[in-house]
């Protein structure tokens, strides 16, 4: 585990994500919000461990601008920016729920508290259940609902999500923690009217390589050569393509590496009774008496 490169993802991580949290995005849209904030991140050298996800509402995760992108931000709208930073393979995934609409600000201040309560427990050999139990507890004394089926992650060089659940409500089976992982806790929070689950919605705008076998086709091949050397396994956007692909083309060729299943969608994740998600996320590094939050 290199320590040192952990420490400096998430230097960037969180400067970039302090500077979203202050800025003011209603009526920009959600392609200039993942540029933006993605340029950032290679201005302060550091490279995106996956695209900038901006998930509205509704959407828990996974929603990145699609190339041509035009939805705007609203004021009545909560937007959750998911950000990650990776230098040589070691990431930090970190996020920030901004929202112009009072009336859901709870939502977002339970997320953060669950996140600081769950966090300030963990040290070596915390229970991963006792942080579900602490996460659940904190959101609901909140007036929030957790979603139980979305969970923090161990993380590991090149790899986002790396075996291990961190969950957000009390859960049986369990691991403790160690330090020679990074983990992100990533407590996701909806109403009381929310169902607390998200199911699987139509729009799939992530991707990553999930293998480096080859197809039938040399274009096809060509494609998942260019994914690899730039992304490894990691997860991209079309928009990411696009600077060194013809659109329609590189459409056509990534359909055929799904359909071959050498590229996996990710589908967006909405709340199962259509309530509005907030989330908050920090990476971190278990010590014997506490933690180092690499994106503090
Ligand atoms: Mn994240
Ligand atoms: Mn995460």
């Amino acid at each position: 585990m290199q320590i040192q490169d952990y420490i400096s993802a998430g230097k960037i991580a969180s400067e970039v994500r302090e500077n979203a949290r202050k800025k003011y995005y209603v009526g920009s849209t959600l392609l200039e919000i993942c540029e933006s904030i993605e340029k950032e991140i290679e201005q302060k050298t550091g490279k995106c461990a996956f695209p900038v996800n901006t998930s509205l509402n509704e959407i828990a995760a996974h929603y990145t601008a699609e190339p041509n992108d035009d939805i705007v931000v609203k004021d009545t709208d909560l937007l959750k920016i998911d950000l990650g930073v990776q230098i040589n393979g070691y990431i930090a995934d970190t996020a920030v729920t901004v929202c112009y609409d009072p009336k859901y600000d709870y939502l977002v201040q339970a997320a953060e508290a669950a996140l600081r309560e769950a966090i300030s427990i963990i040290h070596v050999g915390t229970k991963s259940s006792d942080v579900g139990k602490i996460i659940e507890n904190t959101v609901k004394q909140m007036g929030g609902t957790p979603i139980a089926n979305l969970s923090g992650h161990s993380l590991e060089q090149y790899t986002i999500h790396a075996g291990k659940s961190v969950p957000n409500i009390w859960s049986i089976g369990s691991f403790s923690f160690q330090a020679t992982e990074a983990y992100a806790c990533e407590p996701f929070v909806t109403t009381q009217e929310g169902l607390g689950l998200v199911r699987e919605g139509k729009i799939r705008n992530i991707f990553s390589l999930a293998t480096r076998k080859r197809v039938k086709d040399d274009d096809a091949n060509k494609l998942a050569d260019f994914i690899w050397s730039k992304f490894n396994m990691l997860p991209f956007a079309l928009r990411w393509l696009i600077p060194d692909w013809d659109e329609k083309t590189v459409r056509r060729l990534l359909e055929k590496l799904i359909q071959n299943k050498i590229v996996r969608s990710y589908p967006i994740l909405v709340e199962a009774n259509s309530k509005k998600v907030a989330q908050a996320e920090h990476t971190f590094i278990p010590q014997e008496n506490g933690v180092r939050i690499t994106t503090i």
